[in-house]
């Protein structure tokens, strides 16, 4: 349901992108702007369903990485797109799991949470063979 008012906000936005491509030229100011407006509404209803088909195509988890050297954070598409990476929980609660670091535990790691202590709670995805 969602989805479909968001494929015809999409398909609105696309027709006035065309229309108002192809007459800007021709048209009154008056119009120019009803018309923006409508695309501007459309591409604002349509929005969070991009968002969340973009999640869903590229997924929206956070993972850490641990190697022979040390450890990395991959962040989730929502923490790299939000401006606020430097601020993430999730890298603090790594870094507290990453000071237990063994090589047994080489591999990425899904990051499933983070427990009562701030501590993140860990999946295991990849081992690294050596
Ligand atoms: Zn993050």
């Amino acid at each position: 349901m969602a989805g479909d008012e968001a494929l015809a906000a999409a398909v609105r936005a696309g027709t006035d992108a065309q229309w108002f491509v192809a007459g800007h030229a021709r048209q009154p100011e008056t119009r120019l702007r009803e018309r923006t407006a409508i695309m501007t509404e459309a591409l604002k209803a349509a929005e969070p369903h991009i968002r969340a088909a973009i999640y869903a195509e590229l997924g929206n988890e956070h993972h850490v990485i641990f190697t022979e050297d040390g450890w990395t954070v991959e962040h989730s598409v929502e923490c790299r797109l939000s401006g606020h990476m430097h601020e993430c929980g999730y890298f603090t609660a790594a870094s507290l799991v990453a000071d237990e670091y063994r090589p047994v535990m080489a591999g990425r790691w899904k990051i499933t949470g983070v427990d009562s202590q701030g501590r993140a709670a860990l999946e295991r995805e990849e081992a690294t063979h050596a």
